[in-house]
């Protein structure tokens, strides 16, 4: 193995992913645990994982994907729903950073699968992507110019709040109504499924073999579709990527988001590439593991400054 090796974690709300990955981008060692209850025990945990991974090899930093608002400046949760109760405000940079005496790096974890995403194959000739995940939430990221855009409040890419022209049947991750994810998320499908069939209310996997459900699914696929155009109207990018369970899991979902995008939006837009890359499961442990070599390298870059009074 390399010695530029970095530990990558992802924060989920049901299980910790952790690995090495070295300068290839190969995932290494890769260990995952349930998520334990409460911020300070999920930190505990992050730093026993790592501690692990660093009887493998030599760390040099540590990058973490972490759900809710993160900002990446502080490393700190700036506000997430409730998937992780008594989550916001935990400083998980200091903390970790604390316990490990590595640098550490902390991204959202939408934005670090998307930054995984984008290095590999599928999409490496597009600089200017907007990736959407769909799955118990929907999450977005935007990507300029290969580089993650946190914005000055930590939110952009969040396409879940977009009002959408369709009541939901279930309120929103941030409570409100008539969001995006209240109506093409996972769990919002579900409903609508269970509400529109007469069926009893399934996870969506077992929801699509209920009589009458590819409607539903296709009338939120389109909707998904539609408001994304306006979206990228406002945004404009060389591609869209696609991912999350419901892209992964729903036959035909990604290719009726993608018609639908097409018929809605503007003329220059109507041949955007929408792509579901294959990066996967490894995407958010190979995002957070690139970001943590960029705040090494922009460490050292800034100790060779202080040394040499050369600055770049
Ligand atoms: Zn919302």
């Amino acid at each position: 193995m390399s010695t530029d090796v970095v530990a990558a974690v992802d924060i989920g709300g049901t299980k910790i992913a952790a690995g090495l990955v070295d300068d290839t981008g190969r995932v290494r060692h890769q260990i995952q645990v349930a998520t334990p209850a409460g911020p300070a025990a999920i930190v505990e945990v992050v730093a026993e994982l790592v501690t692990g991974l660093r009887s493998r090899a030599v760390v040099r930093a540590v990058g973490v994907g972490a759900p809710g608002v993160i900002d990446p400046a502080a490393g700190v949760v700036r506000s997430a729903t409730d998937i992780l109760p008594g989550w916001a405000g935990t400083p998980i940079r200091e903390l970790l950073a604390a316990r490990l005496g590595l640098p550490v790096a902390v991204i959202n974890d939408v934005g670090a699968a998307a930054v995984g995403a984008a290095r590999g194959p599928e999409l490496r000739g597009y600089p200017e992507i907007l990736h959407v995940s769909v799955g118990t939430g929907i999450g977005g990221a935007l990507i300029r110019n290969g580089q993650l855009v946190s914005g000055p409040h930590a939110v952009a890419g969040a396409v879940a709040h977009l009002l959408v022209p369709v009541a939901g049947v279930i309120p929103c991750g941030c409570g409100r109504f008539d969001h995006l994810e209240a109506v093409a998320a996972g769990p919002a499908i579900a409903a609508a499924i269970a509400k529109e069939t007469g069926s009893a209310p399934l996870p969506l996997t077992g929801a699509i073999r209920v009589p009458g459900a590819e409607a539903v699914i296709a009338a939120a696929a389109r909707l998904l579709g539609r408001t994304l155009a306006g979206l990228v109207c406002a945004v404009d990018v060389d591609a869209v990527a696609l991912g999350g369970g419901v892209v992964h899991g729903v036959p035909g979902f990604a290719g009726l988001v993608r018609d639908a995008l097409h018929a809605e939006a503007l003329a220059p837009l109507r041949t955007l590439p929408v792509l579901v890359p294959g990066a996967g499961a490894d995407a958010p442990l190979l995002g957070a593991a690139h970001l943590a070599r960029q705040t090494v390298a922009g460490a050292d870059a800034r100790h060779l400054a202080r040394q040499t009074g050369v600055h770049p």
